[in-house]
């Protein structure tokens, strides 16, 4: 903590730095957290706090995290020291990017399933799946995620008997996306190289259980995917913008038809 000395306008003399707890709601949860300030003990005159900025949001979102029960920034630091990993070796080990790792360890809160993951990794087992981007593949999730980007986008991608030209191509490249930012993709669907794009893996066999799915028992999309939705649609506003980019894609380009795109993929995409 900067040392710094501040004396009250009032004439009283030096001010005193102490550790004021200010509440708040953050995402829906009351939480506590301390705030460095310097009181006047004279008159209680306050002024001054010192943690500003990214201190503050840090501060909040581990107050948050342990609320919650998430593993807090320092928490992952620690126990990936204890593990003798760098950031590096901690990312390759969970199959997710370094910048995850860095994010999570600098404040950034992570989902719960990716908390579940990161204390796995942390107690030495290999985890992660290249395949479903590390979630269980679950169908309506794909649904609601399409719905969702109809909104955004006003055009209908989800057609009965479709071969989802496009809807596939927008799935794609939403779950590469959440995958590269959240360390997990939102669908845990598979997906692979055909000569029409890339493609839900055996998607035949899919679209009508994605089309007639229910979704009022699905975990609903967090504000975080929503965002990540909003980010692919704005990209590729028309069906034709997601078709053609995707065929500009090396890591499609360069697959046997048929071959699966891992996740790890998406740190190679150009278009988005
Ligand atoms: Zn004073």
């Amino acid at each position: 903590m900067e040392k710094k000395k501040l004396r009250c306008p009032a004439g009283h003399g030096e001010m005193k730095l102490t550790n004021k707890q200010k509440h708040m709601n953050f995402k829906g949860v009351d939480i506590d957290y301390p705030v460095g300030c310097f009181i006047c003990p004279t008159c209680g005159l306050e002024a001054g706090t010192l943690a500003q900025g990214a201190d503050i949001q840090k501060t909040m979102a581990d107050a948050y995290r342990k609320k919650v029960g998430l593993m807090s920034g320092k928490e992952i630091i620690e126990g990936r020291k204890k593990q003798h990993l760098t950031q590096d070796a901690f990312a390759s080990r969970m199959k997710i990017g370094i910048a995850s790792i860095k994010r999570w360890e600098g404040g950034i809160i992570q989902s719960k399933s990716m908390d579940k993951m990161l204390r796995q990794a942390l107690s030495g087992h290999l985890c992660g799946d290249l395949l479903t981007g590390n979630r269980p593949f679950v169908i309506p999730r794909v649904k609601m995620a399409l719905l969702y980007l109809e909104k955004v986008i006003g055009v209908k991608v989800l057609k009965e008997r479709d071969k989802m030209l496009f809807a596939s191509k927008y799935m794609w490249y939403i779950d590469m996306q959440a995958y590269r930012e959240t360390g997990q993709s939102i669908t845990g669907a598979t997906y692979a190289a055909l000569p029409m794009g890339p493609q839900l893996n055996n998607y035949k066999d899919l679209v009508e259980e994605i089309i007639s799915a229910t979704v009022q028992q699905t975990e609903p999309l967090t504000e975080e995917e929503k965002w990540i939705i909003e980010k692919v649609a704005f990209a590729f506003p028309r069906t034709r913008d997601v078709y053609n980019a995707s065929h500009r894609e090396t890591v499609w380009k360069e697959k046997s038809t048929g071959n699966t795109i891992p996740y790890s993929d998406a740190y190679r995409l150009t278009e988005l």
